[in-house]
């Protein structure tokens, strides 16, 4: 793990005297703390492109979201991150709430970043943005399944599923993502009655990732399953024979098309409340927004670019087509996993 230089004495003694300190500008711009949940590949290249432009080094500390938080939770207000990215809104939204992020007013952010796709914003500018988005898409498998059974959300409950619907816990993120989205649109009572129905459906007791989802859908284990598309893709761009094979045996649906549209999540960021270096994390973050880390960091992990003028260069991804999106402003996604867990609970999603 890559790790940061040690603070100046100087900030510490600040810190002492609760005062504020600007370092000259020159000085502060020359490095950058970023904390990344992403672990791809790809975004290496992302990383030196920045480097290359901006003259800014970054020193990067990355580990999966939990931990991410976790370490910055006991590193308190003395944490030298800068950025922080996160995967799924419900995590984006747990950091803005524990007060991680600092409002950013930027023109570039705001002219390229759509507003459904900005978190909190109280006037003063956004407080995080999602840079590429995943769309959380039903699997069947064909031989049991027809993809007129499983046209919306609504339907993994219907009784005509029974025994055969497979999910991830209702406890990850991406499941809470989704519920709270159901929750939003048919109001808590309903989404809670569909969730109990989702449950009564179970082919098995939640385990296993969305890999693990569509894996079972191909061996017929489950006949219907819930994945983010880039896990899908990267299925279907595999090289690996049992990968092509499964493929082979499944079905992809856009849920929701005749209502609110296919739920869609994020991978983001924002900048920490007191991030050492700003005006180079602010830097970053408008980077991220361009039409070269756009294709980065979308094509690397089979993600939508977040900026709808992006150019994108994924054939495979391009071939599952065009749909409607559910435009639900990904603050209240975030916001709505609140009630979610609560009915995760009482329908017993576990
Ligand atoms: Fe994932």
């Amino acid at each position: 793990m890559p790790h940061l230089p040690p603070r100046r004495g100087l900030l510490a003694v600040a810190a002492l005297a609760g005062t504020l300190l600007a370092l000259p500008a020159a000085a502060a711009d020359a490095v950058l703390n970023l904390y990344s949940a992403r672990h791809y590949q790809t975004d290496e290249a992302l990383y030196s492109d920045f480097t290359k432009r901006t003259g800014i080094r970054i020193n990067r500390i990355e580990a999966g979201d939990e931990a991410l938080l976790e370490r910055l939770r006991n590193e308190g207000r003395n944490t030298p991150a800068d950025v922080l990215l996160l995967v799924d809104a419900a995590r984006l939204w747990r950091a803005q709430i524990d007060g991680m992020f600092q409002p950013v007013r930027s023109q570039t952010l705001e002219s390229r970043i759509p507003a459904h796709l900005r978190g909190k914003d109280d006037g003063q500018g956004a407080e995080w943005f999602a840079f590429s988005t995943r769309a959380r898409v039903i699997v069947y498998n064909k031989a049991s399944v027809s993809p007129d059974q499983v046209r919306n959300y609504a339907d993994l409950a219907s009784p005509t599923l029974k025994g055969k619907v497979c999910t991830r816990s209702g406890t990850h993120p991406y499941m809470l993502s989704l519920i709270g989205a159901m929750s939003e649109h048919l109001g808590e009572a309903k989404a809670e009655s569909w969730a109990r129905g989702v449950v009564a459906n179970f082919a098995r007791s939640p385990r296993g990732g969305d890999t693990d989802q569509i894996k079972a859908v191909a061996t017929g284990e489950c006949g219907v399953a819930l994945t983010n598309t880039y896990y899908l893709v990267r299925m279907m761009r595999s090289e690996a024979a049992a990968d092509k094979d499964a493929v082979a045996k499944i079905g992809m649906v856009w849920p929701d098309q005749q209502t609110w549209g296919t739920h869609v999540n994020v991978s983001g960021g924002g900048v920490m409340r007191n991030a050492p270096n700003r005006a180079a994390a602010v830097k970053f973050l408008e980077y991220l927004a361009s039409d070269s880390a756009q294709a980065y960091l979308a094509d690397g992990n089979n993600e939508w670019p977040a900026v709808p003028s992006a150019p994108m260069n994924n054939p495979v991804l391009s071939s599952l087509g065009q749909f409607k999106a559910d435009t639900l402003p990904i603050g209240s996604v975030g916001r709505a996993q609140v009630t979610a867990a609560k009915i995760i609970d009482r329908a017993g999603w576990r």
